[in-house]
């Protein structure tokens, strides 16, 4: 039996039709620039992204470590949400390889960093401080139960960062679930921001990859870095040729990933022994808590697998699940029954 995997949107396979131009891709070889699939994903991605220039990345991870090598120097400070994936999720990258100096900032619930901690953090050029040079959001935002940052907000401290002489580097590995939430398109919410990372990989069910879009001088400059660090593909047409079609039209998909989240949460919330925030559940992410006396969060965990069920133990008793292309309505359905189950067998 097919197993219902709620870890993350990550675990989607490609499609038949990816799988077919996967195979039919025309290619050569990307280092020397000469592979036509890659290339047209990469402008594609840019128009899409509303930037100049776009670079294919074997992942989200190197993405924005490449992001960050760019726009900073070693020492350089940069601002962070204290729930990004940047700083939780990506091994210390921005330390361990950039030298860079994180400065955290606690996210408010809703993902993002409040304006006037942002203010107060921006210090000026104080002697003893390291050079502020960068802020980092993240839309959707992973750890704040995937909330969508508005556009409103993105722009504002895009300003924000302007006035300062700051960059924005913007996380979007779910941009597009945040677009498909906002009801906006993704370069809206990317204008602001001086580089922009978004996954293939995840609810876009591409097999490999993830863009970073910019201006052609900052991409330049992070075509070396992404060789440095290893990411130089070769034929990497044949992903590309799946990004390709991940990216026609994905916003259909992920609009019924997010009404499918939300049927989760709604049997989820109805359950003795589930605590869960519904007004937070706004794309394919929900969070929730087992407040239960005689079912521990690992046994919990470990009777679901045996129902092939698989979701992320994210904290003390804290679960996150995640909707996508391979979640069905009927597999909803089949979680809420078996977690009522469990709590009240
Ligand atoms: C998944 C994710 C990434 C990194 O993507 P990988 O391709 O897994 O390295 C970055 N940021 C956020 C918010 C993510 O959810």
């Amino acid at each position: 039996m097919k197993p219902i995997d709620l870890r993350s949107d990550t675990v989607t396979h490609p499609t038949a039709a990816m799988r077919q131009a996967l195979a039919e891709a025309e290619v050569g070889d990307d280092v020397f620039g000469e592979d036509p699939t890659v290339l047209r994903l990469e402008r594609q991605a840019a128009d899409i992204m509303g930037k100049e220039a776009g670079l294919l990345v074997p992942s989200g991870t190197m993405g924005n470590l490449i992001c960050l090598l760019t726009h900073c120097q070693r020492g350089d400070g940069v601002l962070l949400g204290d729930r990004s994936h940047i700083f939780n999720h990506e091994v210390g990258g921005l330390s361990a390889l950039g030298g860079l100096v994180p400065h955290i900032l606690g996210n408010a619930d809703d993902g993002t960093l409040p304006i006037d901690a942002l203010e107060r953090a921006i210090h000026p050029d104080d002697i003893h401080c390291a050079p502020m040079r960068l802020i980092c959001l993240e839309n959707t935002h992973n750890f704040c139960h995937g909330a969508p940052l508005s556009a409103d907000y993105m722009n504002t401290v895009g300003a924000l960062a302007k006035d300062h002489g700051l960059k924005l580097h913007l996380d979007g590995a779910r941009l597009f679930n945040a677009a498909t939430a906002l009801d906006v398109t993704p370069d809206e919410l990317a204008q602001t921001a001086d580089s922009v990372m978004f996954c293939l990989s995840k609810g876009l069910s591409a097999p490999v990859g993830s863009l970073v879009c910019a201006t052609e001088e900052f991409i330049r400059r992070a075509r070396k870095w992404r060789k440095m660090l290893g990411g130089g593909m070769r034929q990497a047409g044949h992903l590309a040729a799946a990004g390709l079609i991940a990216l026609k039209e994905p916003m259909s998909q992920l609009k019924m990933d997010h009404e499918n989240a939300l049927h989760l949460a709604l049997g989820l919330e109805k359950t003795p022994g589930i605590e869960l925030d519904l007004h937070r559940v706004k794309t394919n992410i929900l969070f929730f808590r087992l407040e239960h006396s005689r079912i521990s969060p690992r046994t919990f965990l470990d009777s679901l697998a045996q129902r092939n069920i698989k979701i992320l133990l994210t904290g003390p008793a804290e679960f996150r699940a995640v909707v996508h292309r391979e979640i069905t309505r009927q597999d909803i359905d089949m979680v809420t029954d078996a977690i009522l189950q469990l709590v009240t067998g």
